[in-house]
């Protein structure tokens, strides 16, 4: 016998995006019910980003306990206890996704596949039948099965099975070079793994400018990782306890072997089998479900968020499209998404990467006409002072108006210092607004003001104390906003 039940709104997927639009939905008073198959918790918390942080913590202790001779502290005789490190990422994850579990349960929840049988009905598994006037799909993305010729014969891990492991590989082959392949690759590495990265571009970090992804490999190869650039990959096999990889390089056939092949060639939308045409929503397997600006999909009564949409695949941009979502389907807004600042990403690899607003890539692109400042770590006194003197910061602004279009940093902390970018664009601050900021001495922070002052000095902008500090909040022609029209 079928159950039906009605809802004004069905979440479909509880994960960071889903979880965000049915408590969005449920603050502005809406009948909403999330739809998930479990395990309860999210990518995040489960096989994402805690856990993935949760390791690096123990690879970047052991960095700075081997780099600690730089300060005249000797840490003799580091070894790994991996059983350790294993159980406490797993008594983490099991904290989060408790904690997790306990809100999710708050809300009417269904527990199992969800297919569109109409545009306003699901089927959740074999028994239950949903009806709601909207619905928002957040689903997630997954790994897909290799298409390598010869690789799954050979086996490999893919980051759900690293997160899992008990002991490190003597050796790893890592296919790719994007954010899960930098993280988990320099931690096998700096846990005892001799370690291969086979990249197709020319430097990690592909959509990275340049300097970041070439100083980045850099830094790889000069730890010891083996970074392969240009390389495209032929296929795998197995030769008596190793796994070997085939590829090429300018038509130059090539192998790398190790104990472990380590496929981290990313994620792709999770669309399959949800009945979707039911619902005359479009969506292409590859790229995800089509959204507009304000993650209506072609059908404008349902919403997708998240990594389902193909686009950032980030946490906070998956937890900032369910909100909009939400609001738009509950109080029929019409607010649309805008990444200008929320497309702000990081990786936490050492040194870490980080980046708000535009790379120069994209503005020379589009055409932007702006003018940049970077300054090293290695010039920074107080970097020089921590012994941590790898990379750079940059920030870029409009040549018209002097608003600050984009930063990044590849360096210390590099996670926690974009924000200080963050917030000023969020004010549409100028380079010379910027740079009238106090900053505490000394500090990490404090480098940010050099690339604002060396923009402000190409803008013909007056120094500090030639006038005195001026705050807006906003600036007529932000430069921003020419930004937005070209990427339309
Ligand atoms: C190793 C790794 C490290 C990462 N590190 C970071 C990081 O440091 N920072 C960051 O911002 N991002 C990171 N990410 C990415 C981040 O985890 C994801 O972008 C985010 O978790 C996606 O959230 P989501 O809600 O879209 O999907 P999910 O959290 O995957 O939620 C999807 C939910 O839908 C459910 N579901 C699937 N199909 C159905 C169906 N048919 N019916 C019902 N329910 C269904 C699933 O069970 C799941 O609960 C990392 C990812 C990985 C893999």
């Amino acid at each position: 016998m079928q159950q039906i039940a009605r809802h004004d709104l069905i979440v479909i997927g509880a994960g960071s995006a889903g979880f965000a639009a049915a408590r969005t939905a449920r603050d502005v008073g809406c009948n909403v019910a999330l739809v998930d198959t479990g395990p309860l918790g999210g990518l995040c918390i489960l096989r994402g980003c805690m856990p993935s942080k949760a390791l690096l913590a123990s690879s970047d202790a052991l960095a700075d306990a081997r780099d600690a001779k730089a300060l005249g502290i000797h840490v003799e005789g580091t070894t790994v206890d991996m059983p350790f490190i294993a159980a406490r990422k797993r008594a983490l994850v099991k904290e989060f996704a408790d904690y997790r579990i306990e809100g999710i349960e708050r809300f009417p929840i269904y527990r199992g596949a969800a297919r569109f049988l109409s545009p306003t009905s699901i089927a959740v598994g074999e028994a239950t039948v949903l009806e709601a006037p909207k619905f928002v799909v957040a689903t997630g993305s997954l790994i897909p099965a290799s298409v390598l010729p010869g690789l799954a014969e050979t086996g490999y891990i893919d980051s759900d099975a690293l997160l899992e492991i008990e002991s490190i590989p003597k050796s790893v082959v890592v296919l790719g070079g994007g954010y899960t392949a930098c993280e988990l690759g320099q931690f096998l590495a700096r846990m005892g793994a001799r370690t291969t990265m086979l990249i197709r571009s020319g430097h990690l970090l592909t959509a990275s400018d340049d300097d970041v992804g070439n100083a980045l490999t850099h830094y790889f190869r000069e730890e010891g990782i083996d970074v392969v650039d240009h390389a495209t990959l032929v296929g795998a096999y197995r030769r008596g306890t190793e796994k070997v990889v085939r590829y090429s390089v300018d038509g130059d056939e090539r192998e790398a072997a190790g104990e472990e092949i380590f496929y981290a060639l990313g994620r792709v939308p999770n669309v399959e089998g949800l009945g979707l045409e039911n619902a005359g929503i479009a969506y292409d397997p590859r790229l995800g479900i089509q959204v507009d600006a304000t993650m209506r999909t072609t059908n404008p009564d349902v919403y997708a968020v998240g990594d389902v949409t193909g686009e950032y695949m980030l946490v906070h941009v998956a937890i900032y499209q369910g909100e909009v979502a939400a609001r738009n389907a509950c109080m029929n807004l019409n607010e649309s998404a805008n990444y200008e600042i929320v497309g702000a990403h990081t990786i936490f690899s050492d040194p870490q990467v980080a980046a708000v607003g535009a790379s120069e890539k994209a503005l020379r692109r589009l055409g932007i006409s702006y003018v940049s400042g970077r300054y090293d770590f290695a010039e920074h006194g107080k970097a020089q002072c921590l012994a941590k003197t790898k990379g750079f910061v940059k920030m870029m602004a409009d040549r018209e108006s002097g608003v600050i279009l984009g930063a990044c940093v590849i360096g210390p902390q590099a996670s926690e210092l974009i924000h200080e970018v963050i917030v000023a664009m969020a004010f549409a601050s100028t380079a010379d607004q910027f740079m009238r900021i106090p900053h505490l001495h000394p500090t990490l922070a404090e480098i940010w003001t050099y690339p604002a002052e060396i923009c402000a000095a190409k803008l013909g902008m007056k120094m500090p104390g030639d006038e005195p500090i001026e705050m807006a909040t906003s600036v007529p022609d932000t430069g921003r906003e020419r930004l937005r029209e070209r990427r339309g």
